[in-house]
């Protein structure tokens, strides 16, 4: 922990930014920069544990009562001590990965928001863009892991509560900002979870400073905890609504939370922000923010492949359709891996809402949820190898000057 933090030291010198003025001495501004900088360093191999890599935790879900009874073998071993999973194809053949972080089934949602999102939430404070993302099959706890409310039980709640209840719990003084977005993303369609009648938004990026907004999108700019959880569970029956009406299960299509988190210079007077509802405007106050960034938790739509027999015509064009962003997830991550100058992140929407937040400066996790029983094998082999495909994405840092 104490080698991280040199080197999350010395990554943060790097990236700081000149104040141009109204710093008044204090500490030097840091804020996020954008990926259309002309010069880029590599971050060094020091840093690879730190915000370089997008980190990469695999999350194991319990047997469910079904598999319990039908007493189903089990297809994944875990070695935590080692990083460790041991993915068994039968009892004669079977692969062992590594991983940032391997959590049993017993691991509990705080271990798991402590190890996976609080480091990502940290850098957010620190004025960066990041990323938390869940990624697997349908049924292995990506909505459990992400979007868990726990009303009645806290112990239960999940990343996007977590996060929330951290910003708030660091909030530098009563002048921060912090509102939300909250958006579903179907068959390349973006929709507001928070104002339904919004549909089709568009993605916006700001050519001069690379920064992705969404015009028309609901801002709400949030004042405490129990607000959001509200706000969370507008969200979560407007997706239930929609997709019923759409036909769909939400395993098709992706959430995603924008949090937008805007700290001001301490002893200024706060703006209004109460009229703030419509459209990604943040910017528009008086207030001189010594930074705005940006957190996306985002809850994708399920890895698993679509069968396509027996699907003609429209249905299949769709069923095309449904996993493009996925498949664009996947090419970005491999990009990065790759260390490519290209990026192909316009190919989708996921990708282009991602942009800014994602690669670059930013902090990215990713979680990979499997299930663990035998006849998921094939499935869970294909979620185990995107995570080890991601493990190797080392983010580069762009300077402009
Ligand atoms: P996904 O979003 O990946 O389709 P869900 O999060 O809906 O999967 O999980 C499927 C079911 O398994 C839900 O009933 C959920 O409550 C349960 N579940 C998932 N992960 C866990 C866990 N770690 N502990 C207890 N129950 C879990
Ligand atoms: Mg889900």
């Amino acid at each position: 922990m104490a080698s991280n933090a040199h080197s999350r030291g010395q990554l943060r010198a790097e990236r700081q930014v000149p104040s141009s003025k109204g710093n008044g001495g204090g500490p030097p501004l840091s804020r996020p920069r954008s990926s259309s900088a002309k010069r880029s360093v590599r971050v060094s191999a020091e840093d690879d544990n730190d915000s370089g890599r997008v980190r990469v935790a695999v999350r194991l879900r319990p047997k469910n009562a079904e598999e319990l009874d039908l007493d189903l073998t089990g297809c994944v071993e875990l070695q935590t001590e080692f990083k460790r999973l041991k993915l068994k194809k039968n009892n004669w053949s079977s692969e062992s990965y590594k991983f940032d972080e391997v959590f049993t089934e017993s691991a509990s949602q705080k271990r798991i928001y402590e190890a996976v999102a609080k480091p990502v939430v940290e850098s957010v404070l620190d004025g960066y863009n990041g990323t938390v993302m869940a990624y697997g099959q349908t049924g292995t706890g990506k909505t459990y892991t992400i979007s868990r409310i726990g009303k009645d039980d806290p112990s239960e709640r999940g990343i996007m509560v977590r996060a929330l209840e951290d910003i708030f719990a660091k909030r530098s003084s009563s002048f921060d900002i912090v509102a939300i977005s909250y958006l579903q993303l179907y068959l390349e369609s973006i929709q507001d979870l928070l104002a339904p009648e919004k549909t089709n938004i568009p993605i916006v990026e700001d050519p001069r400073t690379g920064e992705v907004s969404l015009p028309g999108a609901a801002v709400v700019q949030i004042k405490d905890l129990d607000q959001f959880m509200g706000l969370l569970q507008i969200g979560e029956a407007n997706r239930h609504a929609s997709n019923t009406k759409l036909n769909t299960e939400s395993s098709r299509s992706h959430a995603v939370l924008v949090v937008h988190v805007h700290r001001s210079l301490e002893g200024k007077k706060e703006t209004d922000v109460s009229s703030l509802t419509n459209g990604n405007d943040l910017t528009s106050h008086h207030v001189p923010y010594i930074s705005k960034s940006k957190l996306l938790i985002v809850d994708l739509a399920g890895s698993e492949r679509i069968d396509k027999s027996g699907i003609e015509g429209h249905m299949l064009e769709e069923t095309k359709f449904i996993n493009l962003s996925l498949t664009s997830l996947g090419k970005c991550i491999n990009a990065l891996a790759e260390n490519s100058s290209y990026i192909p992140t316009r190919d989708s929407k996921l990708t282009r809402l991602l942009r800014d937040s994602f690669g670059g400066t930013a902090r990215t996790s990713l979680i990979i949820t499997i299930g663990p029983s035998a006849p998921y094998y094939s499935e869970t082999a294909s979620t185990i190898l995107f995570g080890q495909r991601a493990m190797k994405v080392v983010n580069t840092i762009k300077l402009k000057e």
